[in-house]
């Protein structure tokens, strides 16, 4: 099967445990605000790639990822692409490598359920903690990424839960309250991990001639951050 990939890290260490071979797939519905892959956004862009090629490069990098490290999935959003996830998953898994799934849970038909409950670990990032921010900031529905979580958890798969901490905006320990509330009944979540937002990928915006929606907006603090995830770690116990 081919599918459109936007572009491939061999030796990532922040998308999963270990060392992780990362196929950043292309396409992607949501527009988040602080987006710094606006280059993914096309489902038609990136390059065409067959699943047997994918699968002979992440094979070329066993040695390096084995042991305790793995696949990674991740995009714009790996699930638009539902059946060629699926493909280079089950190879991952004929491989015997571990697969994690970096997704905003934003897509969700029966197709997506079974994609991603092919998954070992799925990186679940929810990015705004009421509908009417998630609707504002990213232009899906929190109540997909509800759904989603609730799929998940019926496959019992573990999660890793992440946000990107934007100040003004969902920085507030209200927030993370929010958060925690969301994720509180979710009895395999394995880690949280806030991360700060930050503005690296302007030049991105510029060269593709998009404005930036969140341009006047600082970049987050390391130390508020660091406290807002600690607080969140503590109410998790
Ligand atoms: S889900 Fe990821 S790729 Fe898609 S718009 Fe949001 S930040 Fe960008």
């Amino acid at each position: 099967m081919t599918g459109q990939v936007h572009s491939f890290q061999s030796m990532g260490t922040l998308d999963g445990p270990g060392v992780r071979f990362v196929v950043f797939l292309q396409g992607c519905p949501l527009r988040c605000a602080y987006c710094h892959n606006p280059d993914t956004w096309e489902p038609g862009g990136g390059m065409a790639i067959t699943t047997d090629e994918v699968l002979a490069r992440i094979s070329r990098f066993i040695p390096y990822i084995q042991p305790g490290g793995g696949v990674t999935l991740s995009g714009g959003e790996p699930l638009v692409q539902a059946g060629f996830t699926a493909e280079i998953l089950r190879g991952c898994k004929a491989l015997n490598l571990h697969t994690a799934l970096d997704t905003s849970g934003s897509v969700l038909t029966a197709e997506v359920i079974e994609t991603a409950a092919l998954a070992d670990l799925i990186l679940l990032d929810i990015k705004f903690t009421t509908e009417e921010d998630y609707r504002h900031y990213t232009g899906g529905s929190l109540q997909t990424v509800l759904k989603f979580m609730q799929a998940m958890r019926e496959r019992r798969k573990p999660l890793w839960v992440r946000q990107v901490i934007v100040p003004g905006i969902n920085d507030a320990e209200e927030h993370i309250r929010q958060l925690y509330e969301l994720i509180k009944d979710y009895p395999f979540v394995q880690k949280v991990e806030l991360l700060p937002f930050h503005k690296l990928c302007l030049e991105k915006y510029q060269a593709l001639k998009l404005p930036f929606p969140l341009e006047q907006v600082p970049a987050a603090r390391p130390e508020r951050v660091k406290y807002l995830e600690s607080l969140l770690k503590h109410m998790l116990g």
